[in-house]
């Protein structure tokens, strides 16, 4: 007899769950899409012990058919494909019909549903993959399927779950992101009976952020109305254009890693490299290298667009046309910024998060974590080079007025069986979906722009750093060193453009001694150094003699900024575009040459720089991240001296 057997169904099934089924949000994934999928407009999770003890999620969906509800327990059984042509224009969330065979495999598994056209509906029950019944029963329209004992018949498997804290962390993170991605849908979760997330059903993804997260976040982000782009680069309406649509964060807005970061492709989340570095490209010279911004992308496209069938549990995508789309997302959020040019300004008292939110971690972020872009500096090395020596001396009192927004739903530690909803916000209680409607002001100041700089009138300087200036909506502190750096650094950008860089001819070269490395790094990069108006002949074998540089540069500072460049060249920017190399060069240029702080100044250089600040293109934050413009806007003042 050969030795080659096929396995039994329960065999294979088990196999499978290995891949679907890694861990209780796994299950949790696969049900809530399903449920999605069966047109639900209403969801309900409860969550027991993270997920090892208990998952249970009901659904008022279309339901199974009594013949359907066994069915869909065999392996590769699905109503939601057809044929193999349907494989590349997949619309619904599931297709390949392994997750139910495949949770039943690992669990003890109820699934109760009805369908519409029955009168009455199926209970069916399994464990470890054995059917133990399937009776008739009376219920309403829908499903509910209850996993419980997760992974007790695979003890390696349950070995390797994490903390319950963990588990529940994973689960509340995908929730929210499903709550995001459908805001005409409610959803609920509970754990051990607590609440961690009730939304009912919104007209706008606006709304739904403002619901889960609370208003402080909404007003730190722009909100990017739909573009649409077609591959022919065709402006009209077409079938196969893509859309883009969501949130993106202000500029001050960072976070230490992507668990911020939410992105769906046609309705699905998902993790995708692509899209991720188009996210950091848009922000680029506008955060630090190794920050991070919120974001709520949605983009569609036609189905033909994306292969979601590269992974089992379908969290990764393969795009087509994969440059089209990286450029399409970077310049959408590029654009979405130049215009709105949001500033920074003071938080408003206002309810936070929910409870789901605040969970610190997310499967697939930190899986995206793991693996950097291939274009991407390593994190470790990206640091933003700090004028030190510029630092100021003094120490201000009551900083903490002025300190822009922070969010905290991705960072924050509360614990996990702590009640949804602090205590101290008046507006929560009775009413399930905590933040009640967006009040309309909130979006009047989400749209604060900078473009009010113009026509700011400057009172004074605070510290001989800051500028103080009054505008026809409050009180604006300008950092006067960045604002500066950012004004020189787009001035140098728009020089090299057009090929027009001012110089300076200094009076006597400045010979300067190089290391072996150095002086590999100045000849890579002789181009791009003469072309930002550095005129360097090598003067021997191991030096250089500098006869011109950038206008704005004084001749102190020349040694500095050359040993700089040499040195960001070597430690970041190996494998980055000559854009990228040179755009950093601008920015050690901007910041040496830029006004220092503890510098006074009188009041017409005052107006001469919020003049050149309006003109920018991105006066949100300095080439190197840092915000420039703060604004305490009337409303706050006046609430402040309890005038309104
Ligand atoms: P897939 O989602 O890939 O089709 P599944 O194993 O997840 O495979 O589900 C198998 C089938 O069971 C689905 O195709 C669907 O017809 C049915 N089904 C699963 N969950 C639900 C639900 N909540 N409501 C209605 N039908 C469901
Ligand atoms: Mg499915």
């Amino acid at each position: 007899m050969g030795r080659i057997r096929v396995l039994s169904d329960v065999v294979a099934n088990k196999i499978a769950a290995g891949e679907v089924v890694e861990r209780p949000a796994s299950v949790v994934k696969e049900l809530l899409e399903n449920s999605l999928d069966a047109r639900a407009r209403r969801v309900r999770l409860e969550i027991e012990a993270g997920g090892r003890r208990l998952i249970r999620i009901a659904d008022d969906g279309h339901g199974m058919l009594r013949d359907d509800a066994l069915l869909a327990f065999e392996r590769h059984a699905t109503s939601k494909l057809a044929d193999v042509k349907e494989l590349f224009s997949i619309a619904t969330l599931g297709f390949r019909g392994e997750a139910l065979p495949s949770i039943a495999s690992v669990s003890r598994l109820t699934l109760e549903t009805r369908s519409d056209d029955e009168p009455t509906g199926t209970v069916v029950e399994f464990a470890g993959g054995k059917l133990l019944r399937c009776d008739e029963t009376a219920l309403a329209t829908g499903t509910t399927i209850t996993v419980r004992d997760l992974f007790y018949n695979v003890p390696a498997r349950r070995k390797f779950l994490r903390s319950e804290q963990t588990e529940l962390a994973h689960i509340a993170s995908l929730v929210t992101h499903y709550s995001l991605a459908y805001p005409e849908k409610s959803f609920e979760l509970r754990h051990n009976g607590n609440e961690l997330l009730a939304v009912t059903p919104v007209a706008k993804i606006g709304e739904r952020v403002f619901q889960v997260f609370g208003s402080q976040t909404i007003s730190d982000l722009v909100e990017i109305p739909e573009r649409i782009h077609s591959i022919g680069g065709t402006p009209e309406e077409r079938a196969d254009a893509f859309r883009l649509r969501g949130f993106v964060s202000r500029p001050q807005v960072q976070k230490f890693n992507r668990n911020s970061i939410y992105l769906f492709v046609n309705g699905r989340l998902i993790r995708d490299r692509v899209l991720l570095h188009a996210l950091s490209a848009a922000y680029r010279n506008l955060i630090p290298p190794d920050a991070y911004p919120f974001a709520l992308l949605f983009l569609d496209c036609p189905a033909e667009e994306v292969d979601v069938n590269v992974h089992p549990s379908k969290i990764e995508v393969r795009f087509q046309h994969s440059s089209f789309v990286h450029d399409f997302v970077r310049d959408a959020v590029r654009e979405m910024l130049v215009e709105a040019r949001p500033v920074s300004t003071l938080p408003l008292a206002a309810p936070g998060p929910q409870g789901a939110a605040q969970l610190p971690y997310s499967e697939f972020s930190q899986r995206m974590m793991a693996a950097p872009f291939p274009n991407e500096a390593p994190a470790e090395s990206a640091k933003p080079p700090v004028p030190e020596g510029n630092l100021p001396q003094f120490t201000l009192r009551g900083t903490t007025v002025f300190t822009p927004p922070k969010l905290d739903f991705s960072g924050g530690s509360i614990p996990v069986d702590a009640p949804a909803t602090p205590p101290a916000s008046p507006r929560r209680g009775a009413v399930p979906d905590t933040h009640g409607a967006l009040p309309p002001e909130l979006y009047a100041e989400a749209g604060a722009s900078l473009d009010a700089l113009r026509d700011l009138r400057p009172l004074g300087q605070l510290h001989a750093s800051f500028i103080l200036a009054a505008g026809p909506d409050g009180l604006w502190i300008i950092d006067q060193h960045v604002a500066h750096e950012r004004v020189l650094f787009e001035k140098v950008l728009r020089q090299m453009a057009a090929g027009e860089v001012e110089k300076q001819q200094l009076l006597m070269p400045i010979v300067l001694e190089l290391t072996a490395g150095q002086v590999i790094e100045f000849e890579r990069l002789e181009a791009d150094l003469r072309a930002i108006g550095f005129e360097i002949e090598p003067f021997g074998p191991r030096a250089i003699a500098i006869s011109a540089t950038p206008s704005d540069l004084s001749a102190a500072e020349v040694e500095r900024v050359l040993f700089e460049i040499l040195e960001i060249a070597d430690k970041e920017l190996r494998q980055t575009s000559v854009e990228e190399i040179r755009a950093n060069m601008a920015a050690s240029i901007a910041c040496r040459a830029a006004i220092k702080i503890n510098m006074p100044l009188d009041l017409t250089k005052m107006q001469w720089l919020l003049a050149e600040l309006a003109a920018t293109e991105f006066p949100m934050s300095c080439p190197h991240g840092r915000p420039i413009a703060l604004r305490y806007g009337t409303r706050e003042i006046l609430k402040g001296f309890h005038r309104i």
